[in-house]
């Protein structure tokens, strides 16, 4: 398509690809006809909404004429005491999707640097190539490493420069599943200068149990060039609603706050995160179902063949071994939808998150299917 606004459009933007979110369930209904769809391409919780959370909906209703509260007073409180913060360390986003975009407006220009991983979550390039600054990519592990395609920390730390003011670091990371150590992530923190900025990307640090696993906003004080990103969309269930938020210094918290939106986070998302954190029976069930499923998940697919990363989150990166695009639209016309990610470089693997047992009966019977006619 020739877009003749194109060349009006700032030069950052000019490059850029949208955003692939994972197909809509609405959307392969309309296209292939299929009804009975099992959704497995956004890593959303398979559990649907707490009962705690569907009440404070549904009692915050009939406040939707009025603003939000725009300093969200209640739930900063909330998400402060549950990580031993401050309530001014605290930046809400609509979703954390908001306040990684918040952070490369505020730090990042044409001129500067931010560093990634390769395979690395695909918010980053966005937002750091729409606001003209410079991606530098570390090559990631490779397959036979103990944490393949993951983030390599080293090669990331010879990318820093003076020019570097972003770091993102997911943790895990989305695709691979992925993740650091607290000692390995430690070291990288204390070694970046004071102008570079850490981003950890926490968005699955729910799922995690490994003992090894940081405990990044407890650093909060001791790095204060660290910023923590966390969401409401995975283990809590709220994806549709839009909610996350940064953890930092209370400076660079007064920074993204000069720039967010006024009301960014409306009401109804404030009430439902408030009623999420409040019942940490549907938290500590949601985590126990996924990483339960996971491992069946994974004993499955590697019944089947498949290779497969190690997953910490509420994902499997599998790997086909051929280009994953066929299979993906086979598995479609069986109503089922996995999330291909040719997009990160990977033509050959379709991300797959973990669903109910049932999901992930009816996603292992169709790849069956699948694989026994040939790969499509
Ligand atoms: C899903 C995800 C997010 C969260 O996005 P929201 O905007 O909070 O829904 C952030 N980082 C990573 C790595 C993710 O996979």
């Amino acid at each position: 398509m020739n877009n003749v606004y194109l060349n009006l459009a700032v030069a950052g933007v000019r490059g850029l690809k949208p955003y692939q979110p994972g197909k809509p369930i609405s959307e392969l209904e309309r296209e292939y006809g299929v009804s009975d769809i099992v959704k497995l391409a956004s890593n959303e919780n398979p559990l649907g909404p707490g009962p705690a959370v569907l009440e404070a909906i549904a009692d915050e209703v009939d406040q939707i004429t009025r603003y939000p509260d725009g300093a969200a007073y209640e739930l900063k409180q909330a998400i402060a005491r549950r990580h031993g913060v401050a309530p001014e360390c605290v930046t809400l986003g609509n979703g954390s999707n908001d306040v990684l975009v918040l952070l490369a407006e505020a730090f990042l220009q044409p001129g500067l640097e931010a560093v990634y991983s390769q395979y690395a979550f695909a918010v980053y390039p966005i937002a750091v190539q729409a606001v003209g600054a410079t991606a530098q990519v570390a090559p990631a592990f490779d397959w036979e490493s103990p944490q393949p395609l993951g983030h390599d920390l080293k090669a990331m730390g010879q990318r820093v420069s003076e020019r570097t003011r972003l770091v993102f670091i997911a943790n895990p990371n989305n695709p691979t599943g992925t993740w650091v150590t607290a000692d390995a992530l430690e070291g990288f923190v204390a070694s970046v200068p004071p102008q570079t900025l850490v981003v950890v990307d926490e968005a699955y640090a729910d799922y995690v149990d490994d003992p090894t696993y940081p405990s990044c906003p407890d650093w909060l004080e001791k790095y204060p060039n660290l910023v923590v990103t966390r969401t409401f969309s995975k283990a809590f269930g709220l994806a549709g609603l839009r909610l996350g938020y940064a953890l930092s210094n209370p400076q660079v918290a007064d920074i993204l706050n000069r720039i967010r939106q006024p009301f960014n986070v409306n009401s109804i998302a404030q009430a439902a995160g408030l009623a999420a954190l409040g019942d940490p029976e549907y938290l500590a069930r949601s985590v126990e179902t996924n990483n339960r499923e996971r491992d069946r998940l994974a004993a499955a697919l590697a019944e089947l063949g498949l290779r497969f990363i190690p997953s910490v989150g509420n994902f499997l990166l599998v790997d086909f071994g051929a280009p994953a695009q066929p299979v993906y639209e086979a598995l479609l016309r069986l109503a089922v939808i996995v999330r291909p990610v040719a997009n990160y470089g990977l033509p050959d693997c379709l991300r797959i998150s973990v669903g109910t047992a049932e999901e992930n009966g009816r996603l292992i019977s169709a790849l069956g299917k699948v694989m026994g006619e040939g790969g499509a």
